[in-house]
């Protein structure tokens, strides 16, 4: 996860620059309820740093089979990231690419449901694929109860319990 973490730190300058010239602000989290999708090896790291409550995940992932993985669906029903408590992100410090990747322009009210404009420093950045290939885990962005339910898979059992549940969920999809 070090490769993680230091191309985090690496783009840390961009993202600085970004944010100043952006709306943004912590004290908002409208960007917090989308069916977002990042890599199994960032779920690790979320779930590393913070543990989620047995159930949690199992409901994410039943969320996502009530909305059959549309996101426009996702995001009517309001289902807020498991990391948001209190309003407040509890794993800023090692979120996903894509929380970090994006700013906004305009009113920040725009992000809950009206048209914004999105500053994106390359969500599709290609260190970013390349660390994730050097990490040797499933490393396409895929919707995050997949990656949490995989990552936590990781964490208790090992890969090979992790590419098993993987198996068997893209043979049910
Ligand atoms: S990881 Fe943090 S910043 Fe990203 S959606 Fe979840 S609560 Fe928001």
């Amino acid at each position: 996860m070090d490769e993680l973490l230091k191309f985090y730190a690496d783009q840390e300058p961009y993202i600085a620059d970004l944010r100043s010239r952006s709306s943004c602000s912590p004290a908002c989290n409208h960007c917090c309820y989308p069916l977002l999708r990042y890599s199994v090896a960032e779920a690790i790291l979320l779930l590393r740093e913070y543990p989620l409550e047995p159930g949690v995940i199992d409901e994410a992932r039943e969320n996502l089979r009530v909305t059959a993985n549309d996101p426009e669906d996702w995001l009517r029903r309001k289902y807020p990231c498991p990391f948001l408590r209190d309003d407040t992100c509890q794993v800023y410090a090692v979120r996903p690419w894509i929380c970090r990747s994006h700013f906004i322009v305009g009113n920040p009210e725009g992000c809950s449901g009206g048209t914004v404009h999105v500053l994106d420093i390359t969500s599709s950045n290609p260190a970013y694929f390349k660390v994730m290939n050097e990490l040797r885990l499933p490393w396409g962005p895929i919707p995050y109860p997949l990656a949490l339910s995989w990552a936590q898979t990781y964490l208790a059992e090992g890969s090979a319990s992790m590419f098993a549940c993987l198996k068997k969920d893209t043979e049910r999809r």
